[in-house]
């Protein structure tokens, strides 16, 4: 358990707490911590500490609760971690800062985010229910619907702590927006020249509108990755999911030792270490606001 799991871990057995879904609201009113709203401009969330009392503002324009949540968790980290006592300190969090996984945060934003994470999504509660050895959109959904956090937030969540070689690809307008590997997911993404989706994935089929199973499918991994070990006769899991109104797909990727891994224990040249970082986007949360539809079609 690093730090940031817990210090998380402490706080919350400090308010005695031990079951879900977590309000961070009612954290703040044991903690004596007023929570206002106002439209801010640009910004989610503040945390004003005169040296005593603290304070957490909120973006009224913001109404998509598993946000907010997450905003106020934010803060909370910032109250936990980065405030002392007798100090003046305010901390404004833009859009961009919390909830930001692009690592163009600094470290303190990064913290916080993680510290809202574990407090929102404990490890002590979520270890029972994840299996981390076999993916599934059912228990991300019915997760993130029993904690009452983003889906998103969720399947980061899962992808950080999963043995299972899998991976998120998140997908608008048939092009793939960014993608989070597991650990142990070790291929590039076919996305060298442009990343429109192949026509051969569902989240393309998907895309345009085509019926597709809400389960894994088993199909050619060079639809979707490529590397030294993916052969025309390689197979990839891929289960995707259509996202109404946003025009966007989740999938998930999943090699259960279908793709030969003769080199798997040479890490030390992982292409994503490098890819991921030249790929930008606004935010685990900034998308989708709205919490998905499952199953319907648009
Ligand atoms: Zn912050």
């Amino acid at each position: 358990m690093n730090d940031i799991e817990l210090s998380a871990k402490y706080f919350l057995e400090d308010l005695g707490i031990n079951t879900y879904p977590i309000d961070p609201f009612e954290i703040c009113e044991s903690l004596g911590i007023e929570i206002f709203e106002a439209p801010f401009d640009g910004l989610e969330g503040v945390l004003l500490f005169n040296g005593q009392n603290a304070k957490i503002g909120l973006d009224s324009k913001q109404t998509y609760l598993p946000r907010r949540k997450f905003s106020v968790s934010h803060e909370l980290g910032h109250f936990n971690n980065d405030v002392s006592f007798g100090e003046l300190k305010a901390f404004r969090c833009t859009k961009n800062m919390i909830g930001d996984n692009s690592n163009q945060t600094t470290d303190i934003e990064a913290r916080a985010d993680k510290f809202a994470s574990e407090i929102l999504l404990p490890n002590f509660l979520i270890k029972d229910l994840f299996n981390y050895h076999e993916p599934s959109w059912d228990i991300i959904k019915e997760v993130s619907s029993k904690f009452e956090v983003s889906l998103l937030s969720t399947i980061f969540k899962y992808i950080e702590k999963s043995k299972a070689a899998c991976c998120l690809v998140v997908s608008k307008n048939n092009m793939i927006q960014f993608y989070k590997p597991s650990k142990t997911f070790r291929y590039s993404l076919q996305m060298n020249e442009s990343r429109v989706l192949s026509d051969f994935s569902y989240a393309s089929k998907a895309m345009k509108g085509l019926e597709i199973n809400n389960d894994f499918e088993l199909l050619s991994a060079d639809t979707w990755i490529s590397g030294v070990n993916v052969t025309k006769d390689s197979e990839l899991y891929e289960w995707s999911m259509p996202l109404n109104s946003h025009d966007q797909v989740l999938t998930l990727l999943w090699d259960d030792e279908t793709v030969n891994q003769a080199d798997y224990e040479d890490n030390s040249n992982n292409p994503y270490d490098i890819e991921e970082k030249n790929y930008s986007y606004g935010g685990v949360d900034n998308f989708p606001w709205e919490p998905p539809t499952f199953g319907k079609k648009k």
